[in-house]
């Protein structure tokens, strides 16, 4: 039988290779749909009173994201 997961955000089940399960350092999320994770991420970044441990890690990524990006738009011209 197939693994069913719950949708942390609308309650909503799916199945495994469906929609995202997040599992880390004991925390373990599941969302059925990209529209019920990023509601429920945006409410962690709005609502946690310190967020100085992952202001890094955004940065990080953000910058990632421009070099990706600047790298596609080279390939184009
Ligand atoms: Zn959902």
């Amino acid at each position: 039988m197939a693994i069913k997961h719950k949708c942390v955000v609308c309650g909503k089940e799916f199945y495994d290779g469906q929609g995202y399960v997040i599992s880390r350092s004991g925390m373990h999320l599941e969302f059925h749909s990209s529209r019920c994770l990023a509601k429920f991420f945006t409410r962690v970044l709005f609502e946690s009173s310190d967020v100085s441990c992952i202001n890094e890690t955004i940065k990080k990524l953000t910058k990632e994201y421009e070099e990706i990006q600047s790298k596609k738009a080279k390939k184009i011209e």
